[in-house]
């Protein structure tokens, strides 16, 4: 049966057929086995994208590193699982609904809680998939039949679980904290979604009166204090000043006149307060600042409280209740100017706080919250991290500068404040008693106090983080908190999982906190012996491999301000998702940030294309050669191809290279080397497969006249038999290179690949093939031979062009090389005469003067041509030749001399170098006494 591939190569048309075929085949689904057998387990959790997500550039590389290490290992024949799902991410859900609510003249408060969350529930149903939609478009090879979503019933079991437990374990506590409070979101925010930006303001000094020592009266002293928040002043508790301070020691003891109050504040001494700073005297409000909090708490202050949930000030900021933060900054400034205690104002450039969301200035406020208590989890998480007693670390973090910035922030953590005044998310379990006015948190909804029996209980209304339930994914997916069979199993096929593939931004919401609750609860599941899991395997997982950032061409951040977001579906619908990731693997060397650029896209969709027409060409010779009943056997392909010793040079040399690149494919995908895996293929199948190989194979495959009609019975079997030989290492070897490409470049190696068996693979995909491995070491003196014959055709070609010999006409060529080159040129003349159209090759002792000619440190190659070379432009080449030679001969006996260098270098740089010097020096001295033996310029 003739292989019908369409003319063109066209990405959309074959994606789509398989994208849609890998899902419905269920083709990477892992079931859990009922016992573990030797082989190894790979297993990868997605990082959840939001459920309001749509793909960015940034997915499309975090996924397509993932699906190449997670394709390439089931290739390898791992047990591989690759669980995805999406978080249902508070915040951002919630905006996006109250959003389309204000479109519709409503809002959440007017539809009541359990309206609102249904609503949010049925926007999930009907957009919710969107970015998983698009993962199954781009081929992320994950088992979809364990797709969860954070809100799920068993994963917020889990939740339940572990809110209870470490309750229980006194873990949990609810407590008055300076949270970062956002206005228009109205809820606490952490620290690590608060965005900072430097923003023009002013420093506003404040005067306030000391209070006199007879009767109480004011003294016409005052202190002078500076803000940048003037409304504060209205919840003012104390002033502090540093107790060394000479400047104040009079004022030791004695109280102030808090401004527009009116309230008696005391004067506080404090080792925190700079001197430098200002007037040296710090006014303090410990309920809207973390610094006045702490030095509040050390000094017995009160905390007042003056705003509101929207940024409104309160009843405690007298005058002022009602105005927005804003305004009552200029009523307060505007009213202390006229009472005369407005010092001086000056400009000032604040680092002011943004909600990450939505942008707006954060409050920072005193709230009561309910908080994680980071100690002994962060110890854990800490050791976890760190060489155990045996060396070994249970937890590496690559690449290895993460490693640092993970442990410095673990030691310098606060505890976690994990509610959100939010109607969207786990709602925390816990229940506020009217009677006794305890709490009563409980696995299941109590319908009466726990403390008392009264049945007047309210339940808090806050939500957890989403991170408290992102945190908990490595144990809830796999069946955590019931500890039945089912959950054993998959702990034990499963867990700890291989590897996290993240980005930088979510190493200490997500990475971090899944480290501490992994090995806070892993333990609860016995390994299969039955003996507690330490923490080498109570681990979430063994490796987190933190990739880079997409920038775009200038190396700038993608922003939707800046304009220059790079869409990846645009791209893709534009070159195919195979040019895309191949482009993002190319450039992806770990530490180094990816400068986006289409045309390398443009490229490797040319690339893609070279492999199209190459397996037209082979599909081609197969037919023809099917004609005549020559067929390669399909249980030869599959494997690393093997050739006989005496076979042509070309497929013993073709399939040394092939040994080769698959080892360093290997070796490069081990170490996260993308790059290094995507130009090693890449080099092969254009370089050496594509420009060389497929070239001296079209010499072999002779269908026309001779093999059937002309010679003996036996002459006609012989042929027969090499043509078959050469199509099976020709088929073979493409068959072997599309297992190669697979992992980068899914589509277009699927449907070669079932192409290559006609239809009738041994497997349902490609990526249930086995990855390459070399089976021999590389034949080296194969790979010597061809580089030696690659150079002289290369040369007699820059020679040609040179003389300007058409491109078409073959012509004499004269070689003058050593007597090993020349045994070889001799044997593969055939080769020569076909790639270099040669018509004859001439071996002499010296090239005749005046022939066009070029030199290496082999051999010396000239084209016998009529036509007289242009003196001047020789000159001129020639003159350059020497000036470039001369500066890589400095330049290497620099480096040859340099003693710390040599020191240093590995013995095969260094003699590499030496034999690069002496090559240089060889054709230095060549071209001189080219130049020397032109004749003179007419
Ligand atoms: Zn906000
Ligand atoms: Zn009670």
């Amino acid at each position: 049966m003739p292989h019908e591939l369409s003319k063109a190569y066209d990405p959309t048309a074959i994606e789509d057929h398989w994208a849609e075929y890998w899902v419905r085949e269920n083709l990477f689904s892992q079931p859990t086995p009922a016992a573990c057998s030797g082989e190894k387990a790979f297993t990868v959790l997605l990082p959840p994208p939001n459920v309001t997500g749509n793909l960015h550039m940034g997915h499309m590389f975090e996924h397509g590193e993932s699906d190449i290490l997670v394709r390439w290992r089931r290739m390898c024949g791992d047990r591989v699982l690759w669980i995805p799902g999406t978080d249902h991410a508070g915040i951002a859900t919630q905006m996006l609904v109250e959003r389309k609510l204000a479109t519709e003249g409503t809002s959440r408060q007017e539809l009541g809680r359990e309206a609102f969350v249904e609503r949010v529930w049925e926007w999930r149903r009907h957009y919710g998939g969107a970015i998983l939609g698009q993962m199954k478009r781009l081929g992320a090879s994950v088992d979809w039949q364990r797709e969860y979503f954070t809100m799920d019933d068993n994963l917020s079991v889990a939740v339940r679980e572990a809110f209870v437990r470490l309750y229980e374990q006194e873990l949990i506590y609810r407590g008055a904290y300076i949270v970062n409070w956002c206005p228009s979101c109205q809820t606490a925010i952490s620290d690590l979604e608060v965005v900072h930006s430097e923003q023009k303001g002013h420093l506003w000094e404040i005067r306030y009166p000391v209070i006199g020592p007879a009767g109480g009266g004011v003294s016409d002293e005052f202190l002078t204090v500076a803000t940048t928040r003037p409304e504060t002043m209205l919840g003012d508790t104390a002033v502090a000043i540093h107790p060394e301070d000479e400047r104040y020691l009079h004022l030791r003891g004695k109280k102030l006149r808090l401004p527009l109050m009116g309230r008696e504040i005391p004067i506080v001494l404090d080792e925190w307060v700079s001197r430098d700073f200002g007037t040296g005297a710090v006014k303090v409000t410990p309920a809207h600042d973390p610094n006045d909090f702490a030095l509040g708490q050390r000094h017995n202050l009160p905390s007042i409280n003056l705003m509101d949930d929207t940024g409104h000030i309160n009843s405690e900021g007298g005058a002022y209740a009602g105005l927005d933060r804003y305004v009552a900054r200029k009523r307060v400034v505007a009213d202390l100017e006229e009472q005369g205690l407005l010092g001086s104002i000056k400009d000032h450039t604040n680092n002011v706080g943004h909600c990450d969301r939505c942008k707006t200035v954060v409050e920072p406020r005193l709230s009561t919250q309910w908080f994680i208590k980071i100690q002994p989890l962060a110890d854990k998480a800490i050791a976890a991290v760190k060489p155990g007693p045996d060396g070994k670390k249970a937890i590496r973090i690559l690449p290895e500068q993460y490693e640092k910035v993970y442990l410095d922030w673990m030691t310098n953590i606060h505890d976690w404040c994990i509610s959100r005044q939010l109607w969207w998310g786990h709602r925390i379990p816990a229940w506020h008693c009217a009677a006794c006015h305890k709490m009563t948190v409980a696995r299941v909804d109590p319908t009466a106090c726990a403390h008392c029996g009264a049945a007047t209980l309210t339940q808090e209304t806050d939500v957890l983080d989403t991170w408290f339930s992102s945190g908990l994914l490595p144990v809830s997916v796999l069946g955590w908190p019931h500890i039945d069979a089912n959950t054993k199993a998959a702990f034990e096929a499963f867990y700890p999982t291989s590897l996290l593939v993240t980005g930088f931004d979510i190493l200490f919401f997500w990475v971090a906190r899944m480290i501490m609750f992994g090995c806070w609860f892993s333990p609860d599941v016995p390994k299969p012996d039955g003996s507690t899991r330490e923490l080498q395997d109570a681990v979430p997982f063994r490796e987190v491999y933190i990739h880079a950032l997409v920038r775009d061409a200038n190396r700038e951040k993608m922003s939707k301000t800046k304009g220059n977001v790079v869409d990846p579906i645009e791209i893709v619908k534009q070159y195919g998702t195979d040019a895309v990731r191949f482009t993002l693997a190319s450039m992806a060397s770990p530490g180094t940030d990816i400068a986006f650029n289409i045309a390398r896209t443009d490229g490797y969709r040319a690339f893609a294309n070279k492999i199209w027409n190459a397996a037209r060409f082979i599909f081609m010779n197969v037919d023809r050669a099917a004609e005549l009943g020559i067929r390669v056997d399909p249980a030869v392909l599959g494997g690393m191809p093997v050739v006989a010793a005496d076979a042509p040079i070309e497929a013993r040399w073709i399939v040394a290279e092939l040994n080769d690149t698959a080892a360093q494919m290997n070796a490069s995908l081990a170490e996260y080397r993308f790059d290094e895996a995507a130009n090693t293929i890449y080099q092969f199948f254009w370089g050496s497969f594509c420009d060389w190989y497929l070239e001296i194979v079209k010499l072999r495959l002779d269908f026309g006249g001779t093999l059937v009609t002309n010679g003996t019975e036996g002459q006609i079997e012989r042929d027969l038999e090499e043509t078959r030989a050469t199509l099976t290492t020709l088929v073979s070897v493409f068959e072997a290179s599309l297992r190669l490409l697979s992992p980068i470049m899914p589509f277009i190696t699927e449907e070669l690949w079932h192409a290559v068996y006609d239809g009738m693979p041994p497997a349902k995909s490609i990526a249930l093939a086995r990855f390459p491995v070399p089976t021999a070491k590389a034949d080296e003196q194969v790979i010597a031979d061809i580089s030696l014959l690659q150079s002289l055709i290369t040369e007699i070609r820059a020679v040609r062009k040179e003389a300007g010999v058409e491109e078409k006409a073959t012509v004499p060529v004269e070689v003058r090389t050593d007597a090993n080159l020349r045994q070889l040129a001799v044997e593969n003349r055939d080769i020569i005469e076909k790639l270099a159209r040669v018509s004859e090759v001439r071996f002499v002792e010296a090239i005749t003067p005046g022939l066009s000619k070029h030199s290496t440190a082999s051999f010396d190659v000239a084209v016998v041509y009529e036509r007289t070379i242009d003196v001047a432009a020789e000159r001129e080449r020639l003159t350059k030749d020497i000036v470039r030679y001369e500066k890589g001969l400095t330049s290497a006996q620099r480096q040859l001399g340099n003693e710390a260098f040599l020191a240093k270098a590995p013995a095969n740089v260094v003699d590499g170098l030496k034999k690069q010097e002496a090559e240089t020096r060889q054709l230095l001295e060549k071209a001189r006494a080219a130049l020397n033996s032109l004749p003179p310029e007419a």
